[in-house]
């Protein structure tokens, strides 16, 4: 989702006053008392959908969509972990934790979160140091809003979105959950890549939305291919009607979005917008799984 720099760190600090320390890492080697899934075992990934959120909207203007064209304006915020033989990947971690509890109002904007992340991957038998692989689609607050929990996992990012956020260049100070992650292990990456080496979980460069903004294709034993496309659409209906936000038609957001359209057909792999309420809806959530 697109909003106000600015107001964003006004809402960070208001958030971090209200709800105190971090928890980051005193629970983090806690038992869950959840068996995990025997990865070793594993002959195909297990993809969990993590609800990371609700952003509650009145408006699809910025999206070059009119509010009559949108069956829903509100957006979804889930987080995805990708159980793999050789790792754990997270791909996006959502709105903070700390929203959670604590509903609140930015730019029109209403963000909630239910159930905290860390919560939900406890009841699936894991911490936050059980996940290796950290994956962001890209740098907006939606969606990494609990990477500090996760800076002991190795961080795969685009060069792109580094240069973005850390470079010279950046328009503003980066934003503090990705400060936090200044020492964690990094993976600097230009392009595609393939996580584990076998072809099942697969970052797209699908830069645009910002420069290094990435997707990931997991491919499922049972469920066949999924995309899943970070913010490359946010409603439904950007794709079905063709519209982006107005900023993006000059960017490699088109591009990028031929390239993921290309590549479900070749794959015949279905997409999942996350930011989508219908996908959202639908979706089998966590605990259960997608294999
Ligand atoms: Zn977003």
């Amino acid at each position: 989702m697109r909003l106000v720099r600015s107001s964003i760190l006004t809402l960070l600090v208001a958030i971090w006053a209200s709800s105190g320390a971090h928890a980051a890492t005193s629970d983090a080697d806690a038992g869950t008392g959840v068996e995990p899934p025997d990865r070793a075992g594993l002959r195909s990934p297990r993809l969990y959908v993590l609800d990371c959120g609700t952003i509650r909207s009145d408006s699809a203007e910025e999206y070059g969509l009119a509010r009559n064209e949108v069956a829903d304006t509100s957006m979804a915020d889930p987080c995805f972990l990708v159980v793999h033989r050789r790792g754990v990947l997270l791909f996006d971690t959502g709105l903070s934790d700390r929203l959670a509890g604590h509903p609140t109002t930015l730019e029109g904007y209403g963000l909630e979160v239910t159930t905290p992340l860390r919560a939900q991957l406890a009841a699936i038998g894991f911490r936050p140091s059980d996940v290796t692989h950290l994956a962001l689609s890209h740098s907006h607050f939606d969606h990494i809003g609990n990477a500090p929990d996760f800076a002991g996992a190795t961080w795969i990012a685009q060069k792109a979105e580094l240069d973005a956020v850390f470079g010279k260049g950046a328009r503003e100070p980066p934003p503090p959950e990705l400060q936090a992650l200044a020492h964690a292990r990094k993976q600097i990456i230009e392009g595609d890549h393939d996580v584990f080496g076998d072809g099942t979980v697969v970052l797209l460069f699908t830069p645009g939305h910002t420069p290094g903004h990435q997707s990931v294709y997991v491919k499922l034993a049972r469920t066949g291919g999924v995309v899943i496309s970070g913010d490359l659409y946010h409603h439904d209906e950007e794709r079905t009607l063709d519209r982006m936000p107005a900023d993006e038609r000059k960017t490699a957001t088109p591009a990028s979005r031929r390239k993921i359209e290309a590549l479900l057909v070749r794959k015949h792999a279905q997409l999942w917008i996350g930011h989508s309420t219908t996908f959202f809806r639908n979706a089998v959530k966590a605990p259960r799984w997608y294999d």
